[in-house]
């Protein structure tokens, strides 16, 4: 491993020489005056003084030797629609968009809120922003009004880029009510609505004054050039919101070279691209790793880029190697649950195919189970390299770096520290450096590299305090989660260590469940933790204490009151939170100082000792969630 250890010691003791170097990677209108501003701790300013553009680096300055290669092939399984577009279109469609967006009053600065379903749309609408110095903020399609209306009143977007509907299996999710609502219970609620219409409503309405039609719009801007608007390298580009312990999601803000640098430098030593190539990542817009590598990664190093919308297993489980195939993919990225859906088809799927093309399979977003990895290694003959990461830090923090030193993958472990990352396993006890195999929280040493969150859109004093807090005297992010090093510096991650869950790679807060779980009219009181899942990693079980026990009287009753409680969460936080189980009891298990014994909760549902009850206010709490779980158990 000398020549990565090398390498990644280079990147913490010459740090600025290094991402100077790697700086070189994108385009600078006007180069920067210093690599590294770390004068206020834990803040770092990353390429000082330096001008750049995000939708420059990925679109306009590949015109010139590229302009003809494709630059985005759209495939919809969902709708049969296949749609390309070479760069020189990419430059077409991205004015047309800044033109149709900047006509509704949006300038640099201002937030652009992209409530989107898979549509190349939801790409130019993303480069648009970034051609204009706006920052868009794009919120995962299958989010329901609450968690729209939250991200609008912290992001205060002048804009909503939206459309009329994603689909999933066939199935549309309609957005208009959604976010009609969102819109109607928000505090500062955007002035106009850009509405896609892709045909799936039949009843699409339109607000008088708020609404324009997105094709109407874009018949007006076809002739449109829209001088990119050079930003200073930290200004923000976007903010993503992410779960927290807390029932507000964070916004995490991004700045503009560190990111444009830090993607740059993965495709190249990360992910073995190389200009011309394609990638496919499996993911959705709406999440990090669709911001990262759909959109801004492959497109910025030149790369052509694949967006699916649709399952993995439909039309059949051969659909994302006919698509290997027919375009010649050469680095793919996907999820440990994506795989373990492939894992229950025949690996002859994948045989049909030629994927002689592809060099790796990346996999993210949750832990990667030893006999997955195997399975997917052998049944595509190709390396399946598991690597870590978080919406905060936008690009891995474990992996290997197979461009840089092609190490032997153990299966199940993500690697060593990405270079840039001072990356350090705490003991939560004292903070001390935990030995070989010892279980320990992973942190790392600030400065954080390019490309990670600058802080809280809004609230500098919440990153620090959420990020840099949780070792006393010891200023050091903290990623949440525990993990081990092994002898040999291989890293695995053990889960959270807070309250997040981890549900098929999204992340959700167990206070944001519960929020919504109390939405209903009958919920007093509400638990929500996650259990292990063999297919979904984690699944949110909740235990609620009802107002009028009239209501689960009986089984019927039980079951009907279940379905409302399911139903009021798909409304509020979208399907993607919606508890498993909604289990009724009549107490819930807290300490005396009436705090929720989480932790003791989710042992037992998970079959395992509740531990230290010492702090326990009513036992019989506890035989509640027992003989909550009898059937599920048996
Ligand atoms: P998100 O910010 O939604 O991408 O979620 C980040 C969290 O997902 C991390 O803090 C981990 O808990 C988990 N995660 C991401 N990648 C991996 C991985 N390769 N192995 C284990 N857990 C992962």
């Amino acid at each position: 491993m000398g020549t990565y250890k090398e390498f990644h010691r280079r990147s913490i003791e010459q740090r600025e020489e290094f991402w100077a170097e790697q700086a070189k990677l994108v385009d600078w209108q006007r180069p920067c005056r210093q690599v590294l501003d770390y004068s206020r701790p834990p803040f770092a300013k990353w390429f000082v003084g330096g001008q750049t553009n995000l939708c420059h680096n990925a679109v306009d300055r590949h015109l010139a030797a590229r302009g003809g290669q494709k630059a985005l092939i759209y495939i919809s399984t969902e709708t049969g629609q296949e749609r390309t577009y070479t760069f020189r279109d990419l430059h077409k469609e991205v004015n047309r968009c800044a033109g149709m967006i900047r006509s509704l009053g949006v300038g640099k600065g201002d937030r652009v809120l992209i409530y989107m379903p898979m549509i190349p749309e939801a790409v130019f609408a993303m480069l648009a922003c970034a051609r204009l110095g706006a920052i868009h903020s794009v919120v995962f399609g299958g989010f329901a009004a609450r968690s729209l209306a939250a991200r609008i009143d912290d992001a205060r977007p002048k804009l909503m880029i939206t459309a009329d509907g994603g689909l999933r299996g066939g199935r549309a999710i309609l957005y208009q009510s959604m976010f009609n609502e969102a819109i109607r219970v928000s505090k500062s609620p955007p002035a106009k609505v850009v509405v896609f219409n892709r045909g799936l409503d039949k009843e699409l309405g339109s607000v008088a004054g708020r609404d324009c039609d997105y094709e109407e719009l874009r018949s007006r801007h076809m002739d449109d050039e829209v001088p990119v608007t050079w930003v200073e390298s930290n200004e923000p580009s976007y903010i993503l919101y992410t779960s927290g312990t807390t029932g507000q999601p964070k916004g995490v803000q991004r700045d503009t070279g560190g990111y444009a640098v830090a993607l740059a430098a993965s495709m190249k030593h990360i992910y073995c691209g190389s200009p011309g190539e394609t990638m496919f990542t499996t993911s959705d817009i709406g999440w990090v790793v669709g911001h990262s590598y759909i959109v801004y990664g492959p497109l910025i190093y030149g790369m052509t880029s694949v967006m699916y919308e649709g399952l993995p297993i439909r039309p059949d489980a051969g659909i994302w190697w006919k698509i290997v195939a027919d375009n010649k993919v050469t680095v793919m990225f996907s999820s440990p649950t994506a795989a373990r859906v492939l894992k229950k088809q025949d690996p002859a799927f994948i045989k049909q195919h030629d994927i002689s093309s592809l060099k790796h399979l990346f996999l993210a977003g949750e832990p990667l189970d030893e006999p997955t990895h195997r399975w997917f290694t052998e049944a595509l003959g190709k390396p399946v390299i598991d690597h870590y990461w978080q919406t905060e830090t936008g690009w891995p923090l474990l992996t290997s770096a197979p461009a840089v030193e092609r190490t032997p993958v153990k299966l199940g472990s993500p690697g060593f520290p990405a270079y840039g990352y001072d990356l350090r396993l705490l003991r939560e006890s004292d903070a001390g450096e935990a030995k070989p195999n010892e279980k320990a929280v992973v942190a790392v040493v600030p400065p954080l590299p390019p490309g990670c969150m600058s802080t809280v859109w809004g609230d500098d004093e919440r990153f620090v305090e959420t990020y840099f807090t949780s070792f006393p005297g010891k200023l050091v992010y903290s990623t949440f989660d525990w993990g081990i090093r092994d002898e040999d510096g291989y890293h695995f991650i053990l889960g959270r260590t807070d309250d997040v869950i981890n549900v098929a790679g999204h992340r959700l807060g167990t206070r944001e469940i519960e929020e919504a779980v109390q939405a209903h009219p009958n919920i007093a009181e509400v638990a929500v933790v996650g259990v292990a899942d063999p297919l979904k990693g984690q699944l949110p079980l909740a235990f609620a204490v009802v107002k009028d026990v009239a209501k689960v009287a009986t089984q019927e009753l039980r079951a009907s009151q279940e379905k409302e409680v399911m139903d009021t969460v798909d409304r509020q936080l979208g399907a993607v939170g919606r508890p498993s189980r909604v289990h009724f009891v009549t107490l819930l298990p807290k300490t005396r100082s009436g705090k929720l014994l989480r932790r003791s909760i989710q042992a037992l549902a998970e079959g395992r000792d509740p531990g230290d009850l010492t702090t326990i206010e009513d036992a019989s709490a506890l035989d509640q969630i027992r003989a909550a779980m009898q059937p599920a158990v048996r």
